[in-house]
């Protein structure tokens, strides 16, 4: 077990603050302790985040950049460490976590680049004595809060851009996976990002953001996390009306038609739903198929969910690790439990297991009116339904507060661009289950976010735009 410290002004610091406990879900050990921060040391990182943000501003976007690619080469070296972090603090099994290393690092690859395509514009102007000039600039100091199931990635998906962009950062990693960040925030300081760029702050959220909220030097807020904490966050930017960008909840349909390609259907569902054992917003939630081919789906699918297996995630072979705690486990129960009562079948899965592992689940015959159908359950259950025409499930997906991503299956690639397109959803994978990559942009409709991260479009949060016009 090891004493963790924070990352505050490019030092480590903490010592004499109270301890939080960090635990490994998959058996319950504790692995390492954190300090308790809260509003001196929330307060602290503005103050080192505010003070470097001039000088990292004024580098060039190519200085800023070879920074960036340090830390990317560093990681690299590093991944199969860092992998293994994550799975003892957060359980994904080794594999998934190694991937994720490579995806979040693929962030900061992809932004370091990125930085140095901040374009401004010259307009036109109406009379022949104006230049009308276009600039844009950094916001200035980010606040980022980050969530427990993707420990790197929601982490490097926000500091990349803002760093490219000339912003400086304070996080607030979750508390169940602060290590993998905080091992992050220590490459960082080897890449020699300056201090004050980058700070790791961790203890208390509701403290900590609290501080972040009311400090006017913080000009942005990037949130990943529950649709609740997101909007209580969006209100408490309004006093000081900080730019908001907020990666809430999901509730994804998968949409599969009678002209899917089952096999790839099958594979694409299970990847979209089993991934992290079913904790991501991007997670397939509701499982539509047309009528004509549901039996067959259902079979196929439940044969390959029933080879899933589940284990520790440092287990060769594990493909389902445990989840994270204790309520999530009771939720997926509880959905399982209510969808049986209003009559679903169970075609495998169903239970919890010892410790916090719980089956991988299919259940059959699903209506609107079950849990599963209207709430993110966040864990290995996969309700599938029936549908007769297009129409129909094109509105039964709609038929929600979130609009993150959604999934469809079809060979006929017509029916699939016209199903996208009446999705209202900001991410559509079509006859794909896994569509997030660092060169697209990842975000929600409705309440499941505000803003989009990843590609050209994630480094426009953190850039003010500045129209300057010249009086010849
Ligand atoms: P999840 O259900 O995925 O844990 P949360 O929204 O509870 O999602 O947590 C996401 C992040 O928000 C975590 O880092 C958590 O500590 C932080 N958080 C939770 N409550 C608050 C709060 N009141 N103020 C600031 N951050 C918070």
């Amino acid at each position: 077990m090891e004493d963790y410290l924070m990352y505050l002004n490019g030092e480590w610091t903490g010592e004499g603050l109270p301890k939080i406990k960090v635990d490994n879900p998959a058996s319950g050990e504790v692995i390492a302790t954190i300090p308790k921060g809260g509003e001196k040391e929330a307060r602290l990182a503005v103050d080192a985040a505010h003070t470097a943000f001039p000088a990292w501003a004024a580098l060039s976007a190519y200085e800023r950049s070879a920074y960036l690619r340090t830390w990317f080469e560093l990681i690299r070296e590093n991944e199969n460490e860092l992998a293994r972090t994550m799975t003892i603090e957060q359980g994904k099994p080794l594999k998934e976590a190694l991937g994720e290393m490579r995806y979040a690092n693929g962030f900061i690859e992809w932004f370091a680049e990125e930085g140095k395509r901040v374009y401004g514009e010259t307009i036109p102007a109406s009379t022949t004595n104006k230049r009308l000039f276009v600039h844009k600039q950094p916001v200035g100091v980010v606040a980022a809060i980050t969530p427990w199931n993707f420990p790197a990635a929601m982490i490097t998906r926000k500091v990349a851009p803002a760093l490219a962009a000339g912003c400086t950062v304070v996080i607030k990693p979750a508390k169940q996976t602060p290590l993998t960040a905080l091992k992050l925030a220590e490459l960082a300081a080897k890449a020699g990002i300056p201090k004050g760029v980058i700070n790791v702050i961790t203890g208390s959220a509701k403290e900590i953001g609290d501080t972040w909220l009311a400090d006017e030097r913080v000009r942005k807020l990037t949130f990943t996390g529950s649709t609740e904490i997101g909007k209580e966050l969006m209100r408490g930017s309004a006093d000081t009306v900080k730019k908001v960008s907020l990666e809430l909840g999901g509730h994804a349909p998968v949409i599969i038609t009678k002209h899917a390609d089952l096999d790839k259907a099958v594979e694409g569902t299970v990847a979209a739903k089993f991934r992290n054992a079913g904790q991501t917003c991007v997670c397939s939630n509701r499982i539509y198929v047309q009528e004509e081919v549901y039996e067959a789906f259902t079979k196929k699918f439940t044969e390959k969910v029933k080879a899933l297996r589940v284990g520790d995630g440092l287990a060769e072979g594990t493909d389902i690790g445990p989840l994270i705690d204790r309520n999530a486990v009771e939720k997926v129960e509880h959905h399982v439990k209510d969808a049986v009562e209003k009559g679903a079948t169970v075609e495998t899965g169903g239970s919890a297991k010892d410790g916090l592992f719980f089956e991988p689940t299919v259940i059959s015959n699903v209506t609107d009116d079950m849990i599963c159908m209207n709430e993110e359950t966040f864990g290995p259950l996969a309700p599938v339904t029936k549908f007769t025409d297009i129409d129909e499930a094109i509105r039964r997906a709609n038929d929600s507060i979130y609009g993150l991503a959604a999934y469809v299956f079809t060979e006929n690639i017509s029916e699939g661009i016209q199903i996208a397109e009446g999705l209202e959803y900001g991410i559509v994978g079509l006859n794909d289950g896994l569509p997030s990559t660092p060169q697209a942009p990842f975000g929600g409709f409705k309440q499941s976010g505000l803003g989009r991260e990843g590609g050209r479009y994630g480094i426009e949060e953190f850039l003010e735009v500045k129209y300057i016009s010249l009086g010849l």
